[in-house]
């Protein structure tokens, strides 16, 4: 019988629509992005398929999309500090939103619940309107519920379909 406490989780979004030099295509930067991941402190629980996607915004490149489980002692803003890392290394530039990007990583789901600064919202506060997001999600934890909304990652997908023909709070201004 074990005691051991169980380490938080964290569902991390990861996206690119760009090729990196040494990776090639988004897909392979997703793979290797996966692999930058694990650590010292953050163990590969289990990921999604990755998928692609069509863009979103300005840019008209595709993007590959793809939902990481992680389990970490990280609290959620060294999280994002060491998600930043990452993506700096991948190559990505500042000030890209919604522009082409090597490598975007975003917490998604704490499994501590909500957390809420200046810099840092967890739920990711977009991810019950987006398809590439709740696709993956659903994937690895289909019973993870939202804790603002308590509905479970499977209703959300459910949601967002029902929601198509009315709902354009998808699509970013
Ligand atoms: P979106 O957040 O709509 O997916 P984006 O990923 O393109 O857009 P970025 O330019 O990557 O946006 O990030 C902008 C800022 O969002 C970051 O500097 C970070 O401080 C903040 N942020 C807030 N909540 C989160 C979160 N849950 N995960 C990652 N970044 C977050
Ligand atoms: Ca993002
Ligand atoms: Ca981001």
């Amino acid at each position: 019988m074990s005691n051991a406490i169980p380490l938080p989780l964290y569902a991390i979004g990861l996206g690119s629509n760009r090729r990196h030099p040494r990776f090639g295509d988004p897909r392979a930067v997703l793979m290797a992005a996966l692999a930058a991941l694990e650590s010292d402190d953050i163990e590969a629980v289990d990921a999604s398929p990755i998928i692609a996607t069509a863009p979103l915004g300005p840019s008209r490149r595709r993007y590959a999309n793809a939902v990481a489980l992680v389990a970490s002692t990280l609290a959620p803003p060294e999280m994002l500090a060491r998600l930043q890392a990452i993506e700096a290394a991948f190559g990505r530039r500042t000030g890209q939103r919604w522009g082409a990007r090597t490598l975007d990583l975003d917490i998604l789901l704490w499994s501590g619940g909500v957390w809420s600064d200046a810099v840092l919202n967890i739920p990711h506060p977009a991810m019950a309107q987006r398809d590439f997001v709740l696709g993956p999600l659903r994937a690895i934890v289909p019973d993870w519920r939202h804790p603002l909304t308590a509905h479970s990652v499977r209703q959300l997908a459910a949601r967002l379909v029902r929601a198509k023909p009315v709902d354009r709070t998808a699509t970013p201004h």
